[in-house]
């Protein structure tokens, strides 16, 4: 099936949603804080968030995305034959994942969109990119699951944190995180209530998801998509690719808690960290194309990475 022959109908289209509920900014979460003051060393507050219905659990997903995701058209996302993971969020949303590629390829890449809810092109970008491995991706065993926080891009505004107020991405079990992440989180964020890391590590089952995953698929390669910094970050026993489309490479720095730091830095496995310019919009084809093909070029020169047994000691953070 032609899947990226609907991606450039859309292109020729100029088609793409593109207006949608802005993002929760950081005023309104400080302000949302300041509302649910605690004493120190304790979690931020959030409103209690029902659960999903049983039958949007059932729905094909693209039902709610399109209307939801910049740039998105129902069919380029039913074109998909998205697959639910038998995982649910908090609020009990599935995470629809999809396979794409040969199970005999050399290597394994998982693509993760949206593990900030607010990060909406994030999930678009991951699903265009599924739609150019099934055209054009029997090099690798690809596996996507473009909405890793269904909950967070569902909430209105949309938000990055899960539905227990959690960063997913400061969740994950890096070294001496007990004491790191609340630390981090208290003194270096001020208890940004956007930046919370959890009561422990994999307390929550999204990050357990990602934790399994790389248990049990084993990949070679992880791809986070984020947003709005525009630019890409590399955490890994290879050397990093320099650029991405237009994306070039600038290392954020290192969190406890985070993917790139625990995947990367502590499990040897590379982790390929992309902060697309714009969160509400998707970029162009073109430039999600051009970012594709970097990346395979990419890894054609450094994967399977020679040293992914050994991971490098990590830094203190
Ligand atoms: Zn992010």
């Amino acid at each position: 099936m032609a899947a990226a022959a609907l991606w450039g109908a859309a292109l020729l289209l100029g088609a793409g949603p593109g207006l949608l509920t802005p993002a929760q900014s950081a005023p309104q979460a400080v302000a949302h804080a300041a509302a649910h003051a605690k004493p120190q060393g304790t979690q931020p507050s959030h409103p209690a968030a029902p659960k999903a219905s049983p039958a949007a659990n059932l729905a094909e997903p693209c039902k709610q995305w399109v209307p939801r995701l910049p740039g998105l058209t129902a069919a380029q996302c039913s074109a998909l034959k998205l697959q639910p993971s038998g995982t649910r969020s908090v609020q009990a949303r599935e995470l629809w994942m999809g396979d794409v590629g040969s199970r005999h390829a050399p290597v394994k890449v998982l693509v993760l969109g949206a593990i900030h809810g607010d990060e909406l092109s994030a999930s678009t970008v991951a699903l265009q990119w599924m739609g150019l491995a099934q055209d054009n991706g029997a090099d690798a065993l690809w596996r996507f699951v473009p909405m890793l926080n269904p909950d967070g891009v569902m909430a209105q505004p949309a938000r990055r944190v899960n539905a227990h107020g959690v960063d997913l991405n400061r969740n994950f079990p890096t070294p001496g995180w007990a004491q790191e992440a609340p630390r981090y989180w208290a003194q270096r964020t001020r208890k940004d209530p956007r930046r919370w890391p959890g009561n422990k590590a994999l307390s929550e089952p999204e990050s357990r998801f990602v934790h399994d995953q790389m248990t049990a698929f084993t990949p070679d390669l992880i791809v986070s998509i984020h947003a709005p910094y525009g630019v890409l970050d590399f955490d890994g026993p290879t050397d990093p690719p320099r650029r991405l489309g237009r994306l070039m490479l600038d290392p954020v720095g290192v969190f406890p808690g985070s993917l790139g730091y625990y995947g990367g830095m502590h499990k040897g496995v590379p982790v390929v960290t992309i902060e697309l310019p714009n969160a509400q919009r998707a970029p162009l084809l073109a430039e999600t194309r051009q970012m594709w093909l970097d990346l395979h070029r990419w890894m054609g020169e450094h994967l399977p990475a020679k040293t992914a047994s050994a991971a490098q000691p990590p830094r203190a953070p």
